[in-house]
């Protein structure tokens, strides 16, 4: 059986990481679709794909489970949307998801969805890691060591400061 996770994964962290590692005991494959994937160099999106395909993939090397991870850019169109996923992805039996439109879309196109359960919200969300990296507060334990890594190559902490000053002008 092979399952569906979307996220945007700005960044990858532990909560993603978690959900993640329960669907490799229920389903012999996985696609990741990382949504918003035209979205970069913004507070709420800071990330480019291609750095969020780097997260991810290195995150999951060491699990050896087959995965797909495919970028896929939001339209303006949701009763489009899943189709328009569809055309993009390997065939899929299920999608996991925590958010409600995400659930919404693909039950009415008849998909088996499911729930995952939020593994401890308040720390680990994207939300969250992005305001304690401009705050200068801890916000490497609550992404894999991969992830810290990536970040810290791409300069992504001084990118999101640089971000929030040119929202300010
Ligand atoms: P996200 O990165 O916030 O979360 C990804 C998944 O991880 C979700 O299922 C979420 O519930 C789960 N998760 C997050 N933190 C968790 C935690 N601590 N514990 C357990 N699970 C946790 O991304 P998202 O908001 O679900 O992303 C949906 C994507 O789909 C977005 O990019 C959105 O734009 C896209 N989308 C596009 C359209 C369109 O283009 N018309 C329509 C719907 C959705």
């Amino acid at each position: 059986m092979r399952a569906l996770l979307v996220g945007r994964f700005q960044p990858f962290h532990k909560g993603h990481l978690n959900v993640i590692l329960k669907i490799m005991e229920e389903v012999d494959e996985l696609v990741i679709v990382i949504g918003s994937a035209e979205k970069s160099h913004s507070i709420e999106n800071p990330f480019t794909a291609g750095e969020r395909i780097l997260m991810i993939s290195k995150a999951l090397k060491k699990y050896n489970f087959p995965f797909y991870t495919i970028p896929i850019k939001d339209i303006e169109f949701n009763s489009l949307w899943v189709p328009y996923v569809e055309s993009l992805t390997p065939k899929f039996d299920i999608v996991y998801s925590g958010n409600p439109l995400v659930r919404l879309l693909f039950k009415e196109r008849g998909y088996k969805v499911k729930k995952p359960k939020l593994y401890n919200r308040e720390k680990y969300s994207g939300e969250e890691i992005r305001k304690r990296m401009i705050k200068g507060e801890d916000w490497r334990s609550l992404v894999p060591e991969e992830v810290a890594e990536v970040i810290e190559e791409i300069n992504g902490v001084e990118r999101l400061k640089i971000l929030l000053e040119s929202d300010k002008l």
